[in-house]
């Protein structure tokens, strides 16, 4: 097995393939065996997984992953990386490579077509230029999913996990944990990468919840509601709400839901929990 994640391996399969990191696609190879290992022992993978890499890059997960999974499919943008990792990933029969963008995939249809229909755990080293939308859409176009486990900016990880009262919380905390289990795993320094990033990272597992840990009649008018709340979210609730086009909420309206969930006419969206957005919106 080529180990690549090593400084020195990956400067020389670089050079030997004439390659250079390409900034418009967010590459940014690993280069430390301590942190490949976390994720892939975060990620809980066995013989049972069918593992969805997003940016498998040369391949360096991908022969980690594919050590310990039944399978893995592997869904690179980049067509030049193609050849390497064809060559990388050779001694492995259980990968599939994909060359695609991630999010033109109908990953539902591959996770029927590719694995029947079962959940796929995702892992991956991601493009920072695009983790948001990738996270989203994975939860929102309702991809049968066991946990995405992925290194992503420290900043954005953060976001994803804190509750209410900090600065960091936000329609990105409340959209992911509706969806998931949130827990960051590990911390990496930019000197884990080759080229190294101008963020430090970390590393967050979410773990699919089965049910949402709220109940909502309607998703996007809760999803509206935060949105609205945070759009402005220096504003008490009652004006984000009232100053939010298309929602048609009164601040009268708004004072009143308010009241009868139990909080102030004061109150700004950052200081409620998702269990207190899913009140609002069916009181809205
Ligand atoms: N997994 C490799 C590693 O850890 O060394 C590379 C990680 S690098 C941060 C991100 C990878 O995602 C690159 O290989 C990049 O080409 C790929 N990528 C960027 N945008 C993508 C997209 N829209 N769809 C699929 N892959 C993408």
């Amino acid at each position: 097995m080529v180990e690549l994640g090593t400084a020195q391996n990956t400067m020389a399969m670089l050079q030997k393939h004439n390659f250079t990191a390409q900034k418009k696609f967010g590459q940014n190879f690993l280069i430390d065996p301590r942190v490949l290992e976390r994720i892939v022992s975060a990620a809980e993978i066995g013989e049972e997984d069918c593992v969805l890499e997003i940016g498998p890059g040369l391949g360096t997960m991908t022969q980690y992953l594919a050590e310990r999974a039944g399978r893995v499919i592997a869904v690179e943008i980049d067509k030049n990386l193609i050849p390497i990792l064809e060559e990388n990933l050779s001694p492995y029969g259980n990968v599939t490579l994909i060359n695609a963008d991630i999010l033109k995939l109908d990953i539902a249809k591959l996770a029927e077509e590719e694995n029947g229909g079962r959940p796929f755990k995702v892992v991956a080293n991601l493009p920072y230029y695009i983790t948001t939308p990738i996270i989203m859409g994975l939860f929102e176009s309702r991809v049968p999913l066991k946990s995405i486990t992925v290194m992503v900016q420290k900043e954005v990880a953060d976001r994803m996990q804190v509750g209410p009262g900090t600065k960091d919380y936000g329609a990105l905390s409340l959209a992911v944990q509706y969806y998931a289990k949130p827990e960051i795993v590990a911390n990496v320094p930019p000197n884990c990468f080759i080229p190294r990033p101008n963020v430090d990272s970390a590393v967050i597992r979410l773990t699919r919840y089965e049910e949402p840990p709220v109940q909502v009649e309607d998703e996007r008018r809760m999803f509206a509601l935060i949105r609205a709340a945070f759009n402005q979210r220096r504003k008490t609730l009652v004006n984000a709400l009232n100053n939010a086009p298309g929602l048609g909420i009164s601040k009268e309206q708004a004072k009143a839901a308010l009241e009868k969930i139990g909080l102030p006419p004061t109150i700004r969206g950052e200081a409620l929990t998702l269990e207190q957005f899913a009140r609002l919106s069916r009181e809205l």
